[in-house]
C-alpha cells in the first residue's frame, strides 16, 4: 500500500527532537512521500535543510500564515521563493484566515497578500495549497477570478455549494487524518470525485490520537475515508497518493 501526506509541517519545533524518527514511522507506515508547508522566512530556511536531507522523500511548499501576515513578511517569503522556486512544488498554504481574524476590516487587507501569492504562482507556474478557515466561500471567489494552474483546498472544510464550485473548477480537497470527526468534512469527502481528494495530516496539528500528531497517522485519515466510501483501504491509498504525485508534479 502506497501513502503520500500531501500536507505538513515536519519542520516544527515539535519534530524537533525526534524528526528522524517521525520520518522513519511514516516510511514504515507505507508512506512514499510527504509535502511539508513552511510558513515564514526562518521555517523556509529550516526546510531547506530538511528537504535536502531527505531528497526525493520530503517536498517543500512555501507560503506563510495568513492570520499573522504582513506585507514586510510577504515580499520576505516571496523573494525566498523566487531565490528557490526549482526546489518548491507548491505556492502555499496561503489564503484566508477568518478563524483567527474577525474584524472586517483585517479580513479585507490580507485579501491583496493573499492576491500577491496567487499572482507568484501564476509567473513560476505552480500550483497553489490554500488555508481558507471560515472563509471558503470568499477565498473560492479571488482564486476564480485569479488562479491559472491547479490549488488544492488544504484541510478542506467548506459549505456544501462551496464544494461543488470547487469540484467543478476541477481543483482537488486534502482532508485531515481526523476528517471523520466532523460531519462538513465529511460531507465534501462525499461530494468531491475520489481524483479530486488527497490526505494530509497537518502534523504536529489535528491529531487523530491524543498524542501529537506526525505522518504516519496518515493510515488512520486512509481508513476513514475507505470506510465511508465503502472501498478497498488499498484502492483509496492508491487514489489519493496517485491525485497527490499529479498535483505536486511528482
Ligand atoms: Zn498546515
Amino acid at each position: 500500500m502506497r501513502l503520500f501526506d500531501a500536507h505538513t509541517h515536519i519542520d516544527m519545533k515539535h519534530f524537533k527532537n525526534d524528526r528522524e524518527q517521525v520520518i522513519e514511522r511514516a516510511k514504515k507506515a507505507g508512506l512514499i512521500g510527504m509535502v511539508t508547508s513552511s510558513i515564514g522566512p526562518g521555517s523556509f530556511r529550516r526546510t531547506l535543510g530538511i528537504v535536502e536531507k531527505h531528497q526525493g522523500f520530503i517536498h517543500h511548499t512555501a507560503g506563510c500564515q495568513a492570520s499573522r501576515l504582513t506585507e514586510d513578511e510577504a515580499q520576505k517569503i516571496i523573494s525566498l521563493i523566487r531565490k528557490y522556486s526549482e526546489g518548491i512544488v507548491a505556492v502555499g498554504e496561503v489564503g484566508l484566515d477568518y478563524h483567527w481574524v474577525t474584524d472586517a476590516n483585517q479580513r479585507k487587507a490580507q485579501e491583496p497578500l493573499f492576491r500577491l501569492f496567487i499572482n507568484l504562482a501564476n509567473e513560476l507556474e505552480l500550483p497553489l495549497v490554500i488555508h481558507s478557515r471560515k472563509a471558503e466561500p470568499r477565498a473560492t471567489e479571488i482564486l476564480e477570478k485569479n488562479a491559472v494552474n491547479g490549488v488544492l483546498m488544504h484541510c478542506y472544510d467548506g459549505p456544501r455549494e462551496t464544494t461543488k464550485r470547487i469540484a467543478d473548477n476541477g481543483w482537488s480537497i486534502t482532508l485531515p487524518a481526523n476528517f471523520a470527526r466532523y460531519r462538513s468534512r465529511s460531507e465534501a469527502a462525499k461530494i468531491m470525485p475520489l481524483d479530486q481528494i488527497l490526505l494530509e495530516t497537518d502534523g504536529p496539528y489535528l491529531s487523530p490520537t491524543e498524542k501529537r500528531n506526525e505522518p504516519a497517522n496518515l493510515a488512520l485519515g486512509c481508513k476513514s475515508l475507505a470506510d465511508l466510501l465503502e472501498l478497498p483501504m488499498e484502492d483509496v491509498a492508491e487514489a489519493t497518493t496517485k491525485n497527490a504525485l499529479a498535483f505536486y508534479r511528482l
